[in-house]
């Protein structure tokens, strides 16, 4: 496993078994992803598949443009590619009412996103707390074809939702991409539906998870994420930095809600409680920028491990926004 970014402001990790690496996420502009890649000595060429959790923008941001260059397919579930396209192309899959009735949505958004840059220096969890916004518009530049002088065929000049093969999966049915198999799992999260995934490198027998962007973990989370080797675990926000913070009272609802981010003691909560213990590493990550300090969220995770951290040779690395992990080789 190698995260090249996790946060609000993009998210992707390389999952990489035998011959087979998948990308999972693109939340990040194409050109940025592949100077990651070629950081941490990832060939973007050798990638044979894009896996998406969900169509918040700090997990989409680079897709089609990147899939376009590579020329590979993309795995989403139905809704969560229709949820993708209507957020890419919102005029022509919409009656004229409709499109009213988005553009007074758009503004009223607008009015509220303006309202929020004046209390923020930076946006953080904001830009992932509506549809489209702020930074958006600058990571969307890139996602349309033209922006990275792409080559594609003129049909995908003209949609902006044009990718070389979709590929559909749904939540609770394994499948898999060449020699890893994948467990995808429903999250809950304010996004059309949006997933966790269990990879599991058949050759191997190792167990590696995905789970951010997540309010809680529910039961179907806790059994996912059952004798996993490496974890990919959500560790949002520090409760108080959050209540004490910056955000408008409506962004803070959301994110501290049932379908917004996991908090360092929720993350706890679970490593305490759930976990079995056996991972060779925990990556805590989607930490945010604004609410979070690495250290907490550190502190909350080694101390819900307790003895079992030494024990069992488990670890705790704290994926960041600005720079790729190492990566996690078992
Ligand atoms: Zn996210
Ligand atoms: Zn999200």
């Amino acid at each position: 496993m190698t995260v090249l970014a996790s946060g609000s402001k993009g998210n992707a990790t390389v999952i990489a078994a035998g011959s087979t690496r998948i990308l999972i996420d693109a939340g990040m502009s194409c050109r940025e992803l592949m100077r990651r890649m070629a950081q941490v000595g990832e060939d973007p060429e050798a990638l044979d598949a894009i896996l998406i959790t969900h169509e918040h923008l700090d997990h989409v941001a680079g897709l089609s443009v990147l899939a376009r260059r590579l020329n590979i397919p993309v795995f989403f579930t139905e809704p969560t590619h229709r949820a993708w396209v209507r957020m890419l192309t919102p005029r022509t899959t919409m009656s004229y009412g409709k499109w009213l009735e988005l553009m007074q949505r758009e503004k009223e958004a607008r009015a509220e996103e303006t309202a929020a840059a004046h209390m923020l220096a930076e946006s953080d969890e904001v830009s992932a707390a509506g549809s489209m916004e702020a930074e958006s518009a600058e990571l969307l530049a890139e996602s349309v074809p033209a922006a990275e002088g792409d080559t594609a065929a003129p049909k995908a000049k003209a949609d902006p939702a044009f990718l070389p093969a979709v590929e559909y999966f749904r939540a609770g049915h394994g499948f898999s991409i060449g020699e890893i198999d994948i467990n995808p799992f429903s999250t809950p999260h304010d996004a059309a539906d949006p997933c966790g995934f269990v990879f599991h490198a058949r050759s191997e027998s190792i167990q590696m998870a995905i789970a951010t962007d997540l309010g809680y973990i529910p039961p179907n989370v806790k059994m996912a994420l059952k004798s996993v080797d490496v974890l990919l675990l959500e560790s949002n926000h520090d409760l108080e930095m959050l209540k004490n913070g910056p955000y408008p009272w409506s962004v803070k609802q959301r994110v501290l809600s049932r379908v917004g981010h996991l908090s360092n003691a929720a993350a706890a909560e679970f490593l305490l409680r759930d976990y079995d213990g056996g991972a060779h590493t925990i990556v805590l990550g989607h930490l945010s920028e604004q609410n979070n300090l690495p250290e907490l969220a550190r502190l909350a995770a080694e101390q819900a491990i307790g003895d079992r951290l030494s024990l069992l040779g488990n670890r705790v690395v704290l994926a960041a926004q600005d720079a790729p992990l190492e990566p996690i080789c078992l």
